[in-house]
């Protein structure tokens, strides 16, 4: 039993069950024993692996893309280039190394990392030596500049509400404890206000589900962009609309119960872009593209060319499977989607369209 199972079921016998966000909220970021703040999960080692860990592509071709959207909006000076989530530094670290070759791009950044866990922020403190790097967070702490954001695998983190459809209202799930364990549930039924567009597209016992610090965050960056200029990317899995249960965990790269080892597995659920995109406003948001797609149409084929000239055998082989694993529909190349954000009025950044 983890001690963040004990904790859990503690709380749970006293006050009964908690909503599927609370749970989340907890298992990932509990300040000691959350999962984030205790571990660095990525590699081969840890529990998954992330674009930017596959291939150095990734973050040069994000970091281009970024450099070019900041040149399409008069180059300001300074501006913050922020990261949700950075993991080890390694997107940020590519992304700057490729857009250093933009004339005045680096001097006129300011590097910001929201980051939640000590253990990432010293793994990225290692990446990215010699960078003046500021950490916070929080988006608020940003100061208030044009803002090239980017962020990869952050927004499945956060915690998701889940709601079953039961007749012209919803029931939340819940955590709660059955003979000593922990336990799914079902709250009353309620009328859930946010989610009245559903109404339409779905019946009784179908699950929706509502990610509201994801729609806070990105309320955020839309208002910033609006007010300041700037524009995001932001990369996960997911879709537009999306349908059904997509809480998961994962463990040693493998599906493992989510009530198991609350705070020793990653915990995560499917982006519902539409809702981002909502949250956006007044920022202009961009179609949602596979990630496939919008590393191809930045030239991910003619980079991964280069860069084989240089290698052979197995890590040759390497590089060609990393190539693939990014594109292809069935790795990440259709499973992952990009939304960019930007002004109204302006071009999106290259890879999306409008
Ligand atoms: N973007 C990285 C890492 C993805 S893992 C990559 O692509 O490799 C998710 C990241 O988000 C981790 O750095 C984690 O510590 C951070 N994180 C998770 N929840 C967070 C929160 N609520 N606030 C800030 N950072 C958070």
């Amino acid at each position: 039993m983890t001690p963040l199972y004990r904790y859990l079921l503690a709380r749970i016998t006293e006050g009964g069950p908690i909503p599927l966000s609370e749970y989340m909220q907890t298992c990932l970021i509990h300040p000691e024993y959350g999962y984030y703040v205790t571990r660095d999960p990525l590699g081969a080692a840890g529990d998954f692996t992330t674009a930017p860990e596959i291939s150095q592509m990734f973050g040069e071709l994000l970091g281009l893309s970024l450099a070019q959207a900041w040149l399409d909006l008069g180059a300001p000076v300074p501006f913050a280039l922020v990261e949700l989530g950075p993991g080890r530094g390694t997107l940020m670290a590519d992304m700057l190394r490729a857009a250093a070759k933009v004339p005045g791009f680096a001097d006129a950044a300011q590097v910001h990392l929201i980051e939640v866990s000590a253990a990432l922020r010293a793994a990225q403190r290692k990446t990215l030596q010699g960078i003046k790097v500021h950490w916070h967070e929080r988006l608020a702490g940003v100061p208030d500049l044009p803002i090239f954001l980017v962020a990869n695998e952050f927004f499945d983190a956060l915690p998701i509400r889940q709601m079953q459809r039961d007749g012209p209202g919803w029931r939340e799930c819940c955590i709660g404890q059955q003979d000593g364990a922990l336990a799914f549930g079902l709250g009353a039924r309620m009328p859930v206000p946010a989610l009245e567009y559903r109404l339409a597209d779905t019946k009784d016992g179908d699950i929706v589900e509502l990610c509201p610090a994801g729609a806070d965050i990105v309320h955020e960056i839309g208002q910033r962009i609006a007010a300041r200029g700037g524009a995001a990317l932001i990369v996960d899995y997911g879709d537009w609309r999306t349908l059904g249960d997509t809480f998961q965990a994962l463990s040693g790269h493998a599906h493992t119960d989510p009530l198991a080892a609350p705070g020793a597995a990653d915990l995560t659920a499917h982006v519902d872009f539409e809702a981002l995109a909502e949250a956006a406003t007044p920022a202009a948001h961009s179609r949602l593209t596979p990630q496939g797609i919008f590393l191809e149409r930045l030239g991910i084929t003619r980079r991964a060319q280069a860069l084989a000239g240089g290698l052979s055998g197995a890590s040759l082989d390497a590089h060609v499977a990393a190539h693939r694993r990014l594109t292809h529909p069935a790795e990440m190349g259709t499973l992952f989607k990009v939304m960019a954000l930007y002004p109204k009025g302006a071009v999106p950044p290259p890879g999306c369209t409008t």
